[in-house]
């Protein structure tokens, strides 16, 4: 066949394959129709480019944030503050997903620093996603850089259930990576772990918290999305919001995995 053909072949099959999962995904109600297109270009993309291993790194990292999602359903809903809760629209897909579906698009030959900075961006956002997800649960947190006690929820709150979440995150995400032979383990996991650390610390520090004047209460969104008041700024940096953060996070997660796999050959 010739190279051309295989390549249309294959971005075709992605694009199918990736518009049935958003679909199901927005049927799921863990997208918006924004997010559902978002993450089926950024599917067709990983797929379509790296065929199935960034596909399977790509799918794992959706698969298992959409499930964590559902975890603890009843007291995520009181996270309305902080706005990590219901399905994600396209600035979250994209704040998640937009540096690897860049990379991987680079990537058109198997280039293995572009393959490690997607599967790495991944992982950073994977260790992010599993800390909110899961480190939400718990009953206290603590600010990532005064060590205060913090409201449950707020960016950059950390807790040792969030922490221990962060860092599975991260190898699982290297893990698939490692096994269907995409890039390194130990690359990956450090890239994620240093993407997710980097989140909480700009979440405690540079990134916007609001305040609602109605409920006299900190946020993050604008208006509340508690009460729909409008919203005014408290601390931080009025464009830094957890989408910024999260691109931020994932451009860390990318451009530390290349540099560990260059700087230490030998952990590939
Ligand atoms: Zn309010």
């Amino acid at each position: 066949m010739e190279p051309d053909t295989a390549g249309l072949t294959q971005i075709a099959i992605g694009a199918v394959a990736s518009f049935v999962i958003a679909t199901l995904a927005y049927l799921a109600r863990a997208l918006t129709p924004s997010g559902a297109f978002a993450a089926f270009a950024i599917g067709t993309a990983a797929f379509g480019v790296g065929g199935l291993p960034a596909a399977y790194v790509l799918l794992a990292f959706f698969l298992a944030a959409s499930l964590l999602s559902r975890l603890g359903a009843r007291r995520k809903r009181e996270l309305v503050d902080w706005g990590k809760h219901g399905p994600r629209d396209a600035w979250q897909v994209l704040a998640n997903g937009g540096v690897a579906a860049l990379c991987i698009a680079l990537s058109r030959t198997i280039d293995a620093p572009l393959l490690l900075a997607f599967a790495g961006s991944l992982a950073a956002a994977n260790a992010d996603t599993w800390s909110t997800e899961i480190g939400t649960l718990s009953r206290r947190a603590r600010s990532i850089i005064t060590f205060r006690p913090v409201t449950r929820g707020i960016s950059g709150g950390v807790s040792l259930l969030g922490t221990l979440a962060q860092l599975a995150g991260a190898a699982f995400v290297a893990a698939v990576a490692y096994e269907v032979h995409l890039a390194p383990f130990w690359p990956v996991a450090i890239g994620g772990v240093a993407g997710g650390f980097l989140d909480s610390i700009l979440g405690a520090s540079a990134q916007a918290l609001r305040w609602c004047p109605r409920c006299a209460r900190p946020c993050e969104t604008n208006p509340h999305a508690a009460c729909g008041t409008p919203t005014t700024l408290f601390r931080g940096l009025r464009w830094i919001d957890n989408d910024v953060v999260n691109l931020l996070a994932t451009l860390c997660g990318a451009g530390v995995a290349v540099l560990v796999a260059w700087k230490w050959p030998s952990l590939w």
